[in-house]
Order: C-alpha cells, then sequence, then structure tokens
C-alpha cells in the first residue's frame, strides 16, 4: 500500500512542478513514506533521517534548499513526538491526508517552521487526489480498501489508518481503466483487510467480477485477506473468474487455537483448514501464501508445534513469516508471559525453514511444466525479461524487450527457492501481441 501511496503522492505533487529525482542529493523533496507495523521498520526511519540530514546540509551550503518530509504510519503514531526526535524534518503527514501535501509543502515556503497534518479528515483522500493516473508499469496497485475494524491485539494497523473504509465502485472501475490505458496489464486490489471490501453489495467478489470486465485488463490479484471475510461469493469467484490468478495471501498467524484466541483474530485452526479447503475445492491449483507471528506473549513448545502442524497440512507456496514485535497502544504489549528472543529466534529459524521447503517444492513442481507468464521488465541479464507465473512466482527467460506488457506461455527449466529459469515455448501457439499502445 505504501507503494501504492507513494505513487499517489508524487501525482498530487507533480502540478507543483515536482518530478522524480535520480537521488536524494539532487532532490529539492525527499519524502520517507513509513511503515510502523514492527519496531525495526519504525526504527529505519531515524537513522534514515540521519543519512538526509546530512544531505539537507550539504544542499544548503551549495545554496540549495531540501524539504524532507516522512509520511505513512510513523508520522501518524509518533506525530509530534517525531519533531522533537528529529529536527530536520520539515513536513510530517499520516497515510489519510497525504492529499494535503500541497499546502504543507507551500506552508513550509513561507517559512515558520515544520507543517504537520495526521488528521483522519471528514473529506475522502481519494476525491482529492487527481483524477488521472500516471503510468505504473505492467502490473499496478489499486487501494479499494483502507483500515481495520479488526483490532487484533498484536497490531497497530486500527491505530495508524484508521477506520475501515471502502471505496465506491464506480470510482474503481475509473481508476483500473486509467491504469490499463497506460499500460497496466496486471492490478493487484489493496486494502489492510481487502476481502472486508463493501462498496458494493456483493462485496470483493463483486468488485473483481465487474474489473474482469475491463477490457484490456488481463490479471486481478488482491491483498491482504482476513479468513474471517472469505465470504462464499469471494470464494466461488476463485472458480469463476478466470482473470482472477490462482493465488492467494491469507495470513493465519498462528496454528494454535489459544493464540488465536489471544490474538483476537476470532477464528480458530480448523476454521482455516476448512476456508482453504473450500478455495481448494472451486480452484484445486491455488497457490496459497500467509503470515506468521511466533514468539507472541504465552506461546508455549505446543502452541508453536500446532503452528508447524497447520503449516505442514496447508502446504504453503510462499509466505512471510516475523517474531512478534510489541507494539506501543497495542493491548498485545503488556501481556504477561513475553517471549524471550532467543526463543522468537530459534522458532523463526525453524517456522523458516519448513517453509522454505515447502515453497521449493512447490516451484520444483512446475519444472517441465508449461507456464503464462507476464513479463513485466528487463531482468538481470542482457537480453532477459522477468514476470510473474499466475502463481505469483518470478520467472525469467531470454526474450525480447518488446514483449514486456505480453503475457507468453514459457516452459520452466530450472526451480530456484525465489524464481524459476524458462524459456519461451515457440510461437505459433503463443498469442502475436497483448498490447495495447
Ligand atoms: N490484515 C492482515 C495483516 C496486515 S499486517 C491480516 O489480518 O492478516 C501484515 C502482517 O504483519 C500481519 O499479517 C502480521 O503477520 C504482521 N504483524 C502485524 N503486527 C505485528 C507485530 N506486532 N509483530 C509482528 N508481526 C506483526
Ligand atoms: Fe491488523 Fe489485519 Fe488484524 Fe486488522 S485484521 S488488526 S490489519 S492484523
Amino acid at each position: 500500500m505504501n507503494v501504492y501511496d507513494s505513487a499517489r503522492m508524487a501525482e498530487v505533487l507533480a502540478p507543483l512542478g515536482y518530478g522524480a529525482a535520480s537521488s536524494p542529493e539532487d532532490a529539492d523533496m525527499v519524502i520517507l513514506n513509513t511503515c510502523h507495523i514492527r519496531e525495526k521498520a519504525a526504527e529505519k526511519v531515524y537513522s534514515e533521517l540521519g543519512r538526509l540530514g546530512l544531505i539537507k546540509s550539504a544542499r544548503e551550503a551549495d545554496g540549495k534548499a531540501m524539504v524532507i518530509a516522512v509520511a505513512g504510519c510513523v508520522a501518524q503514531a509518533e506525530g509530534e513526538e517525531m519533531l522533537r526526535r528529529a529536527p530536520v524534518i520539515d513536513v510530517l503527514v499520516g497515510p489519510q491526508s497525504y492529499h494535503r501535501l500541497p499546502e504543507l509543502v507551500a506552508q513550509v515556503a513561507r517559512g515558520g517552521g515544520a507543517a504537520l497534518n495526521t488528521e483522519f479528515p471528514p473529506e475522502a483522500k481519494f476525491d482529492h487526489l487527481p483524477k488521472t493516473r500516471d503510468a505504473q508499469g505492467v502490473s499496478a496497485f489499486l487501494s479499494v480498501q483502507e483500515g481495520c475494524d479488526k483490532f487484533c491485539s498484536f497490531c497497530v494497523v486500527p491505530y495508524t489508518r484508521g477506520a475501515e473504509f471502502s471505496r465506491p465502485l464506480a470510482a474503481l472501475l475509473d481508476e483500473a481503466r486509467q491504469l490499463v490505458e497506460v499500460g497496466a496489464r496486471e492490478i493487484t486490489l489493496l486494502g489492510q483487510n481487502v476481502n472486508a471490501y463493501h462498496g458494493c453489495a456483493g462485496g470483493l467478489g463483486e468488485l473483481i467480477r465487474h474489473l474482469a470486465d475491463v477490457e484490456g485488463l488481463e490479471r486481478i490479484r488482491y491483498t491482504t485477506s482476513h479468513p474471517l471475510d472469505m465470504d462464499e461469493n469471494l470464494i466461488r469467484a476463485h472458480g469463476e473468474v478466470p482473470v482472477l490468478m490462482p493465488y492467494l495471501h491469507l495470513p493465519v498467524q498462528s496454528g494454535s487455537d489459544r493464540v488465536l484466541a489471544a490474538m483476537n483474530r476470532r477464528h480458530t485452526a480448523d476454521d482455516y483448514r476448512r476456508i482453504v479447503a473450500r478455495l481448494r475445492d472451486v480452484r484445486p491449483d491455488l497457490a496459497l501464501s500467509g503470515d506468521f507471528i511466533v514468539g507472541f506473549p504465552g506461546e508455549s513448545d505446543d502452541d508453536f508445534a500446532a503452528t508447524l502442524a497447520l503449516v505442514g497440512d496447508m502446504g504453503y507456496a510462499q509466505a512471510y513469516s516475523f517474531k512478534y514485535s510489541p507494539r506501543p497502544g497495542t493491548p498485545a504489549a503488556g501481556l504477561p508471559g513475553q517471549i524471550p528472543d532467543a526463543v522468537k529466534a530459534a522458532r523463526l529459524a525453524a517456522l523458516q525453514s519448513l517453509l522454505r521447503s515447502q515453497q521449493t517444492a512447490f516451484n520444483r513442481a512446475c519444472v517441465g511444466r508449461s507456464l503464462l507468464v507476464l513479463f513485466e521488465r528487463p531482468g538481470r541479464h542482457a537480453g532477459q525479461l522477468i514476470g510473474r507465473s499466475p502463481y505469483m512466482q518470478a520467472c525469467y527467460a531470454d526474450a525480447e524487450s518488446h514483449m514486456i506488457g505480453e503475457i507468453v506461455d514459457v516452459c520452466i527449466l530450472e526451480a530456484g527457492a525465489n524464481s524459476l529459469a524458462a524459456e519461451l515455448i515457440p510461437a505459433p501457439s503463443r498469442p502475436k501481441s497483448r498490447r495495447v499502445a
């Protein structure tokens, strides 16, 4: 979502004459768009600000100004405290008010210190953002929902992003058409809790069915979903909408019912097993991804074993896993039974080793198969392109650059943990061109 928000900030600032700079040294303004989800991400912001402060001083010595802005959830959560800790900041703007960046920048130009806006304004941010979109490449993001009302006990999102809000269907169809017009072939629908989308009566399933009719849009994905919001309409869409890709990121966090209850996830491990089984009924080749937290307060060896057992039952094509990070202001941060870091580290290593072996097995099972790859950009070596399979695997192959934006049939030659080597399957079985100018 921060990638999407950053693109929108660039669009909002373009009328003032701002464009992308190649390095901070060349920039009249630098925006750090920040994440507060875990402590490590939040702390990184301060070291980055230290580095930027030196660049700012060097520019000032040359008679050039530099505006330093901090956007996103760290700005939201820490507010004025952040200005005290890092006086180098000129602008502080929360994730729900970045449409006001032009005013804040003007305020700084007038002098009188830092400009700050971390409101949850009554007007919808999206109504004040430019209606036209700049090119975001072959694969673009589209925010459809923001905020969260679930209040999982470990999570800052409800406090930093605010209450759940869904954008209206018509606005999303317009933005999707715009993105396709400027080159997108694939759109990933975004939300902190994307499947809680309620901008139309049929929820995310209905939105996906409408988007599937947008001409030139060949692939749809969505992230991140909560198991409780996996309704029947959305599940059926996985079997009925061909452009909806067979890949789902469905975090479970833990395989222990006791821990799930303490996390306030409001479902059990077996509920999750049933939801995934139902999805695989309608889409047998669905590749599953997830998020896991190890070392939640009170997590015992047995609880952790239940997580490993769930992972063993599900089979993940890919996953993210984290050590529990206490976040200020969340209920879990004050729970007894905080787990020592060494235990968290050992559990994380065991879980990641299992997840990695599943990911490698999933990738190896693709060797010798043909897959449709959407080429997105040049690969690491000359003459190579890189793109994604329907299952979200990164695939690279020798291909000419005009094929960026095409969906091409490739044969998988080799599989690593993180990518697949492929070769083009010669035409005529390959479609000539699906590019739209
Ligand atoms: N809405 C999604 C998750 C959004 S946050 C869901 O409910 O599943 C993205 C991921 O960050 C979470 O799935 C969780 O695994 C991780 N995360 C959130 N808060 C965390 C914390 N305090 N410590 C460690 N990981 C955390
Ligand atoms: Fe955070 Fe996701 Fe829980 Fe919402 S549902 S509180 S975003 S983990």
